[in-house]
């Protein structure tokens, strides 16, 4: 039987595109880790994560119940050993890329990604579901690790979250990347780069407040900038992402002009 390892400080949250989310780790002494390195952010960061959406998703050919209450669980292997690519097509800026995501090219991943289906199954097998109509995984009829490992692979697809085409080097420089610890793109002057893309990998979760993380980390970096290069002005507070506006003072004058957050930096 699979055991559920939900650590005490990865609980279930609500979730503004489904109901609930929740982050999971496989345990530390599955054979899964024998074979592989454990690809987890931290020591407590999660492998896999289950959506739970108030909707009917089968992957059977099968006509939804016409009433009653519909639950459907997407499960997601958060912390991914593949890793996938994009190749300029054409010297023609116009021309669309090659974008090869690999998903489950890497076989940590069928494996993690094994192990969150039979965990989404016993989770949902459980009394309190009783009575849902149940999508997806819970509805598959894969029982061998074959069947399981090919219902995986016909029924992925991603959440949105590509990360990493021009992610940072490591401050050593041992590992090469697009752009520096400061996030100058390498061989290019004045030219930073401030999104997801510089994400070394996906990190363990959703992204979007690390976004808002580096953001702010990149305004303080072209303060920093800022200062060195125009003396006599300085910026009278740290940003923080609020989307009200800010204080640039001159401190030679003490005239206080106000800009927008992202208008003039
Ligand atoms: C449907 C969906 C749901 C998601 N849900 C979540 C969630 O619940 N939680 C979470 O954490 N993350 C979520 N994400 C992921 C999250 O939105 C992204 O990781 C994040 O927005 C990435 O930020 P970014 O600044 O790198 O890129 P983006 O937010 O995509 O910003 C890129 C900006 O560049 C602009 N742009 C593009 N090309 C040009 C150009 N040539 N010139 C000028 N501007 C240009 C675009 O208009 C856009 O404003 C979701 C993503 C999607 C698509």
């Amino acid at each position: 039987m699979t055991t559920l390892s939900i650590p005490q400080d990865l609980a279930v949250i609500p979730c503004s595109q489904c109901s609930a989310i929740a982050f999971l780790r496989v345990p530390s002494n599955n054979s899964i880790f024998q074979q592989f390195p454990d690809t987890a952010t931290g020591p407590g960061a999660p492998h896999y994560e289950f959506l739970w959406r108030d909707a009917w998703a089968s992957s059977l050919p099968v006509t939804p119940p016409a009433t009653g209450f519909f639950t459907s669980v997407v499960q997601v292997v958060v912390a991914p050993a593949s890793r996938g690519s994009i190749t300029l097509a054409s010297a023609d800026p116009f021309t669309f890329p090659i974008i090869d995501p690999a998903f489950l090219t890497s076989e940590f991943d069928v494996l993690v990604a094994r192990f969150a289906f039979k965990s989404v199954r016993q989770f949902m097998n459980a009394t309190s579901w009783q009575g849902f109509n149940l999508g997806l995984a819970p509805d598959s009829i894969a029982e061998t690790d074959e069947e399981i490992d090919a219902f995986l692979r016909n029924n992925t697809a991603p959440i949105w979250h590509p990360v990493g085409t021009n992610r940072i080097q490591s401050k050593d420089g041992k590992e090469v990347g697009v752009v520096d610890s400061k996030l100058l793109v390498n061989g290019v002057t004045g030219l930073r780069i401030v999104d997801a893309s510089v994400f070394p990998f996906i990190i363990g979760g959703h992204p979007q407040a690390t976004v808002y993380a580096l953001a702010e980390r990149a305004a303080d970096l072209i303060k920093e900038q800022f200062a060195r290069e125009v003396p006599g002005q300085c910026w009278t507070e740290t940003p923080r992402y609020t989307g009200i506006s800010r204080e640039k003072s001159d401190s030679a004058s003490k005239t206080r002009i106000h800009l927008s957050y992202f208008g003039q930096i």
